[in-house]
């Protein structure tokens, strides 16, 4: 028998479990750990609530979840309630799936001004992450600036601009829903510092862009470059640019009819926040781009802002004793491989990007490597040794069985309409488990 500890229940950790019990049927046994007593990492707490058909792929991680030789271990943090070195001691390996939960700095003066937040913190905010539950976003004041160019910039753009009645059947948390419903917003500035050829975003969630209730999206046409030059463009990318390009032929008397812009400010880099507490502008230089990257033209302007929100990157939390590429913020590792017995996969692995299903590749390639280097497994102890551990230490670990009565509470505790009112609180998610 082997013994597997995936640590991080997200799309990286059960793809990797799907993959171990493809490999080795009943000859293996897995544990997934997580420091929430909640599972899916970034599934319940990254992907937007008004996106319930892409939260739905939880489902398939369910059925691996639910085999006889699949374990969740959660509410249970590794590297503080137990080490990696324990871990190694009872498993024949210990895959790190931990995801990047941490906002990479924006690097720039003034970012420690109130009302300035990492996307981490304020995603995490409205999908009712514990961590971040108690963000409080002050949304009274007009303007609203979103760092980024990627997906991660449209979803708080989009999530800023809906109306509450455009949120029926999304899973948006009740605080942030009424935080929202009172916000004062009224433009929110997308600012990137190159420009439409080098966007990061996709033609769907553009698209969503153009048919919100009360708001509408604004391009300067002077941004776009020349339309021969789209021909240029992978597939994809010409979709979204031919995106951007519509924007940009929204006549003024639609706009006038809505209550609320989201404005892309191309070319523009940020370069300091500027407040005396509160955030109160940006400061931003134009751009130009040269061979793929921006350069700044020495000219300046200041965005009046009373929210940003930096859609940056994010970073892998180190943990003791592992290796870590401190320039590329995650774990250092060739193909997979930490240390010997060691693993990792995902957002862990590769850093943050690609879509949900480029960690499928991944799990089902880390489990190859396993398979190369444990052989038939070296008599582990596995979850039995780590019961007696976590016996031993009085920990609280949430089981499988356990996150579906607190998923059960989330559904019944839902408002009309939506599939579930999150717990954002961790002593309320066990308390809802039972005794
Ligand atoms: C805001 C946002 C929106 C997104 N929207 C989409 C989308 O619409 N479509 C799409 O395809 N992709 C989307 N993505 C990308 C997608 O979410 C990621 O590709 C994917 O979640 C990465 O999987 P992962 O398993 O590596 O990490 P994660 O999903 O982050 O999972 C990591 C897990 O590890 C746990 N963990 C961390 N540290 C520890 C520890 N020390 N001990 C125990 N457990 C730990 C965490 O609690 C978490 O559950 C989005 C990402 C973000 C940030």
């Amino acid at each position: 028998m082997r013994h597997i500890a995936i640590i991080g229940s997200g799309p990286a950790g059960y793809y990797t479990a799907e993959a171990a019990q493809k490999q080795w049927g009943d000859e293996v046994r897995v544990d997934v750990f997580d420091r929430l007593p909640v599972p899916y990492g970034l599934i319940r707490t990254g992907v937007a609530p008004d996106h319930q058909s892409i939260k739905a792929v939880s489902n398939r991680y369910e059925k691996t979840a639910l085999s006889d030789n699949v374990g969740f271990v959660g509410n249970v943090s590794v590297g503080s309630d137990v080490t990696i070195a324990e871990l190694q001691g009872l498993y024949d390996a210990v895959v790190l799936a931990t995801g990047a939960p941490h906002d990479r700095p924006l690097g720039l003066p003034g970012e420690t001004l109130g009302n300035v937040f990492g996307s981490a913190a304020f995603v995490g905010w409205y999908n009712g992450h514990p961590q971040f539950a108690d963000l409080a976003p002050d949304l009274s004041g007009e303007t609203a600036v979103v760092i980024g160019m990627g997906n991660v910039a449209l979803d708080v753009a989009r999530i800023l601009a809906k109306t509450r009645e455009e949120f029926a059947g999304s899973d948006i948390v009740a605080h942030a829903l009424d935080a929202l419903e009172r916000s004062n917003i009224r433009r929110v500035v997308i600012l990137g510092r190159r420009g439409p050829h080098q966007i990061m975003m996709t033609p769907k969630e553009l698209g969503e862009l153009g048919h919100l209730q009360r708001a509408a999206p604004r391009v300067d046409p002077a941004d776009l470059p020349e339309i021969g030059e789209d021909a240029l463009l992978e597939p994809g990318l010409r979709k979204s640019v031919n995106h951007i390009r519509s924007f940009a032929a929204i006549p003024e008397s639609h706009r006038a009819d809505m209550a609320l812009e989201v404005e892309f400010d191309f070319f523009a880099a940020p370069k300091a926040l500027l407040g005396e507490r509160m955030v109160e502008a940006v400061e931003v230089e134009r751009t130009t781009v040269e061979a793929g990257r921006a350069v700044g033209t020495g000219e300046t302007y200041t965005i009046p802002a009373s929210l940003v929100v930096a859609c940056i990157g994010y970073q892998t939390s180190p943990i003791e004793g592992v290796p870590f590429d401190e320039r590329a913020g995650r774990f250092a590792n060739d193909e997979g491989r930490i240390l010997p017995g060691l693993y990792c996969v995902g957002w862990a692995r590769r850093g943050p990007s690609g879509t949900i299903g480029t960690n499928r590749p991944d799990g089902f390639g880390v489990i190859e490597k396993i398979a190369e280097d444990i052989g038939g497994g070296s008599g582990k102890q596995g979850r039995g040794g780590f019961d007696r551990l976590a016996a031993e230490r009085s920990l609280d670990v949430v089981t499988f069985r356990d996150w579906k009565k607190i998923e059960e509470a989330e559904t019944r505790a839902a408002r009309e309409g939506a599939p579930r009112e999150k717990f954002v609180d961790v002593a309320e998610m066990i308390k809802a488990r039972g005794g």
